[in-house]
C-alpha cells in the first residue's frame, strides 16, 4: 500500500488486494474451524529402528476445509501464528493431544511402557507464560490423574530466538509439569550450542535436511556425527528425522542413531489407525 495522503491508503497492485482478502478470509475461516470440528490431529510413530518398536508418536495437525478439503499445517499454521491464533488453535492441539495420550496409556497400560505423545510449539505459544497455567489445567481435567501422562513438546531453535529468557523460563516450567522436552529441526536454526546447556532439553531432533543425504554424502554423516556426539556429552537421546529409505536407515543405524521418524516407518496417521498399529505391536 502507498500513501496517498491526508491518512488514506490506495492498493494499486490488484493482486496485493487479493492477497490480503484471501488472509483475511483465511483467517477467518481459521477461526471458525477451531470452534466447528474442521481440525484434526495425526499422529506419526517414532520407532526403535532395531526392533521396529513403536516408542512415541508425533501429533501433527490437518485441517479439512469444508471447501478446499485437507490443508497441511504449512500452509495455516504461519498465518495463524502471525494473527495470535496460534493461541487458541495451540491449546486445542494441546487438549486433543493429551486426552489421546491418556487413551493410549489406557490401552497400553500393564501391557508396556505407555506411548508418549508429542506437541509441536510455535514462537508465540512459548513466548506466552499463560501456557503453563493452560497445560496445568488440561491436565487437571484429564481423567485418570492418578498416573502420570507421557506427553512432550517439541521446539524449534527459531521459536526460542524470539525471547530466549522467557523460553528457557516456560520451557523449565512445562518440564516439572511431567513433559519431555525435544530440540526440533536440530541444526537448520541459529545453532546456538552455548544456550543448549542451558535448556532442559531431553531429546534432540536431528532434521531431515541431514538424513537425506546420509547414505551418500560424507559431509552429513560428519555433521550428524557431532551431532551425536554433543548430544551425548549433554546427555540427551537423538531422533532423526524424515527417513524414508533403508539406505538412509542403515547409515544411520550404522552411525548409532537408535530412534528414527520417517515415511520409511510409517506417515502420520489418524488415530483409529495408529491404534490398530499399536495393537498389532501388542500382539507381536
Ligand atoms: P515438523 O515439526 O518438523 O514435523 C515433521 C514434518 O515432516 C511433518 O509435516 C511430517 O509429515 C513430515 N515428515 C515426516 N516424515 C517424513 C519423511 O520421511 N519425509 C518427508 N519429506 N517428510 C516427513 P507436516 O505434518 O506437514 O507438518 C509440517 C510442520 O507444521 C511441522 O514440522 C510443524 O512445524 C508444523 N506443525 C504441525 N502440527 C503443528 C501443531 O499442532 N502446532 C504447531 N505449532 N505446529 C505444527
Ligand atoms: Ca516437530
Ligand atoms: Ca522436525
Ligand atoms: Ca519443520
Amino acid at each position: 500500500a502507498k500513501r496517498a495522503g491526508r491518512g488514506q491508503y490506495a492498493c494499486f497492485d490488484p493482486s496485493l488486494r487479493e492477497q490480503v482478502a484471501e488472509r483475511i478470509g483465511m483467517e477467518s475461516a481459521l477461526r471458525h474451524a477451531i470452534h466447528h470440528d474442521e481440525l484434526q490431529l495425526y499422529y506419526q510413530p517414532i520407532v526403535s529402528a532395531a526392533t521396529g518398536r513403536i516408542e512415541s508418536v508425533e501429533a501433527l495437525l490437518r485441517w479439512h476445509h469444508p471447501e478446499r478439503g485437507l490443508i497441511m499445517p504449512d500452509a495455516f499454521i504461519p498465518l495463524a501464528e502471525e494473527t495470535g491464533l496460534i493461541v487458541p488453535l495451540g491449546r486445542w492441539v494441546i487438549e486433543h493431544a493429551c486426552r489421546q495420550a491418556a487413551l493410549w496409556q489406557r490401552i497400553t497400560g500393564s501391557a508396556g511402557p505407555a506411548l508418549q505423545v508429542s506437541i509441536n510449539l510455535s514462537a508465540r505459544q512459548i513466548a506466552q507464560p499463560r501456557l503453563v497455567d493452560e497445560v496445568r489445567a488440561i491436565l487437571q481435567s484429564m481423567p485418570g490423574d492418578d498416573t502420570r501422562l507421557h506427553f512432550g513438546f517439541e521446539v524449534t531453535e527459531t521459536a526460542m530466538m524470539h525471547d530466549p529468557q522467557v523460553s528457557a523460563e516456560t520451557l523449565s516450567q512445562l518440564r516439572r509439569l511431567g513433559a519431555h522436552l525435544s530440540l526440533d529441526d536440530f541444526g537448520t536454526g541459529y545453532s546456538s550450542m552455548a544456550y543448549l546447556k542451558h535448556l532442559p532439553f531431553d531429546t534432540l531432533k536431528i532434521d531431515r535436511t541431514f538424513t537425506r543425504g546420509v547414505a551418500e554424502d560424507g559431509c552429513d554423516r560428519s555433521i550428524i556425527r557431532s551431532m551425536l556426539a554433543l548430544a551425548d556429552g549433554l546427555g540427551l537421546d537423538v531422533i532423526a528425522e524424515g527417513v524414508e529409505t533403508r539406505a538412509q536407515q542403515q547409515a544411520l543405524l550404522a552411525l548409532g542413531v537408535q530412534r528414527m521418524q520417517g515415511f520409511l516407518f510409517a506417515r502420520p496417521q489418524s488415530a483409529a489407525v495408529i491404534e490398530r498399529m499399536l495393537d498389532d505391536s501388542l500382539k507381536a
